[in-house]
């Protein structure tokens, strides 16, 4: 059985990336006493993820998933984007999404997607990479009190709902991590490591 440590304390990614690695022993940074801050400078949500993978891999010897996720709305050239967490201020969500609907007022052309980049590396430097999205429309008002972050006013039109207003089962089917995680499993099948 391989060790995998996830680098999130986020309860809720831990549990989804858990029904993933089913046979490995998962360990979180808390498990291992890992409290260094490692700031997300990159462009994109790939170059974060892999850039915290490799750290904590570096500094631990272990095998690391790391994330990294967030909103992207066509109408604002890809805002938030990897600025998602800290959009009006940091781990605000009623803030960001205070600024999101501002940004979005009296646009009719409200397209958005939900983007997952993961990376899991090992500690001889191999590593493997995966995307994953989930597209919506930005509603003008919230609805729903399930999930975290933007889903209040994330709607899927394929479900009418918005994610905050699905069960969470369902949003785990179709959310944009967890088809990162479906691309990923299928990469380590292709290569015979899992
Ligand atoms: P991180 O991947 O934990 O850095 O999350 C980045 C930010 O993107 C979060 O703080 C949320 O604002 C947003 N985000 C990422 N995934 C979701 C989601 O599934 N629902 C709602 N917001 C999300």
């Amino acid at each position: 059985m391989r060790t995998i440590v996830v680098a999130t304390n986020n309860f809720g990614k831990v549990k989804e990336f858990k029904e993933l690695f089913q046979e490995d022993c998962l360990l979180t940074l808390k498990d291992i006493q890992y409290d260094k801050e490692i700031e997300e400078k990159g462009n994109t949500f790939s170059d974060n993820a892999l850039c915290k993978a490799r750290q904590v891999s570096k500094d631990t010897g272990y095998i690391v998933l790391a994330d990294d996720s967030g909103l992207e709305v066509a109408a604002l050239g890809g805002e938030p984007g990897v600025h998602s967490a800290r959009y009006a201020k940091d781990h605000d969500d009623q803030a960001n999404n205070a600024l999101l609907l501002k940004k979005l007022n009296g646009k009719t052309q409200r397209d958005a997607r939900f983007v997952c980049a993961l990376c899991l590396y090992f500690p001889n430097d191999f590593y493997f990479m995966a995307e994953g999205y989930c597209t919506g429309v930005i509603t003008t008002e919230a609805r729903g009190t399930n999930g975290f972050g933007y889903d209040p006013y994330f709607l899927v039109p394929e479900f009418n709902q918005t994610m905050a207003q699905m069960p969470l089962s369902v949003k785990n089917k179709i959310s944009h991590r967890a088809k990162a995680l479906q691309t990923l499993k299928e990469k380590l099948n292709e290569n015979s490591c899992n």
